[in-house]
């Protein structure tokens, strides 16, 4: 079946909180625009894709090294880094209605346009005002309330910076060698004027990112950015997300950061047309040169060999949790016919999948089999922690709502595994989700089988 865009759209947002992945955030108050709560099913999702990006970009390798900043940082840090000047949007209003849009986003101007037209109005615009994009809130004691002394700060509007202003603190307390990485996972915020399309453009988020090192040098630059930008590709399609649904595409010049030598987005062919979903970004010596600057101090990298000094430049991996969660989604949502039944079901890749199996009698009202299946639950929770127990309604739907919250494998225990003198005595059937096939395993196979996919 051919689902448009939007009604593909529709349906994630509706399984996400149909099924406890995604709820808007504080919605018995009415919500936020652009804020969303994880449920127990989507938080693990969203841990299985950060710890995916843990393994690779940081905990497998020798030449990377992990941290994790802190959310609030002072003003100067935003004036060094650039955000203060320039991370902002241009903002206009409707005079009519006081709706606030942004006037780089046609399709919305031209859409708002239209609706007055319809209501026999007309849009009148103001001049475009340039709107910072840094989230801002104060710090600090109130000794009296006629002298309150409070700093202004900001809620980081990029992760990047928590690393780029412990660029010393490594140095001196790991001592690596060019080239290395740091790498964090953390949330961001940004007053975005228009937040849409679920998790992709929100106001809280998360990020996952690795700053690599090298040395300031034409060709290294080269050599490592190509690296990473296969890298980056790579792992992406590891999630699970089908290859000609992902492209690499270069920034034009103008569309390039203030600080990018050079810039290239990996895209997701999603609903909403092709969207960035990873930026591999080449920013030079910028970041350290502008807290050198701004903090008086040195941010230079010592050669041990030759006592030479030197500003690195950082090749920039950097891509949203929250999107890879979206896009995981939305590139794992089927629907076919099994057994003369329409059903859908997440394709997700088992190592991302929320729950890896789940373990069920074939009947509930039968005491050795549910005790049986107990057992075997046990058993299969030694090999991971998300192995899910069900015993409620009959088989089939049981198999059903794994399917749509995409659990790859279904484990039953029937009367043939309690069989006395069966041979089949002590094996479970393993059923498929994508194909609905089954197989008759021992449970030390079915268990083997879960600990391979999950990989
Ligand atoms: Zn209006």
């Amino acid at each position: 079946m051919v689902m448009t865009g939007s009604l593909l759209m529709e349906k994630i947002v509706s399984l996400a909180k149909r099924r406890g992945f995604i709820f808007p955030g504080s919605e018995i108050y009415g919500g936020l625009a652009g804020i969303y709560d994880y449920g127990p099913l989507g938080v693990e999702l969203r841990h299985n894709i950060k710890q995916h990006f843990w393994n690779r970009f940081i905990a497998e390798r020798d030449d990377v090294y992990g941290m994790s900043a802190a959310i609030l940082m002072p003003a100067r840090v935003w004036e060094a880094s650039g955000h203060t000047e320039s991370f902002a949007d241009p903002l206009v209003e409707c005079r009519v209605c006081h709706g606030r849009f942004r006037a780089d986003q046609p399709t919305d101007i031209s859409a708002h346009e239209e609706w007055h037209k319809h209501k026999k109005e007309k849009a009148e615009w103001t001049q475009p005002t340039i709107f910072n994009l840094l989230v801002q809130t104060q710090l600090g004691a109130k000794e009296k309330l006629e002298n309150i002394q409070q700093s202004t700060v900001y809620l980081r509007g990029e992760i990047t910076q928590g690393v780029q202003v412990n660029f010393k603190n490594i140095l001196d307390s790991m001592h690596p060698k060019l080239p290395f990485g740091i790498g964090q996972i953390g949330k961001a915020f940004r007053n975005e004027i228009a937040p849409r399309d679920f998790l992709f453009r929100q106001r809280e988020f998360e990020q996952m990112e690795l700053q690599y090192y090298i040395r300031p040098d034409e060709a290294e630059g080269k050599k490592q950015f190509e690296y990473w930008k296969q890298f980056a590709f790579d792992w992406y399609q590891s999630l699970g997300i089908q290859k000609d649904h992902l492209r690499l595409r270069q920034h034009a010049e103008d569309e390039r950061a203030h600080y990018a030598k050079d810039a290239w987005d990996i895209e997701y062919n999603s609903p909403m047309g092709w969207k960035e979903a990873w930026g591999i970004h080449h920013r030079g010596d910028w970041d350290l040169r502008r807290h050198q600057e701004y903090s008086g101090v040195s941010m230079e990298y010592t050669d041990s060999d030759t006592g030479g000094k030197m500003l690195p430049w950082d090749i920039e991996c950097s891509g949203g949790v929250d999107r890879a969660v979206l896009f995981t989604l939305l590139d794992a949502y089927r629907e076919d016919e099994l057994n003369k039944e329409v059903r859908s079901y997440l394709a997700l890749a088992p190592k991302i999948a929320s729950v890896k199996a789940m373990v069920s009698p074939l009947l509930k009202n039968k005491p050795k089999l549910v005790e049986k299946a107990h057992e075997v639950h046990a058993a299969l929770k030694k090999v991971h922690s998300a192995i899910a127990w069900d015993d409620n309604g009959n088989i089939g739907k049981r198999y059903r709502r794994q399917d749509e919250i995409g659990t790859p494998f279904c484990i039953t225990i029937d009367f043939d595994t309690l069989g006395e003198t069966s041979e089949l005595k002590d094996t479970v059937t393993l059923r498929h989700r994508d194909t609905g096939e089954q197989e008759r395993l021992t449970i030390p196979e079915a268990a083997e089988r879960i600990r391979l996919a999950i990989q």
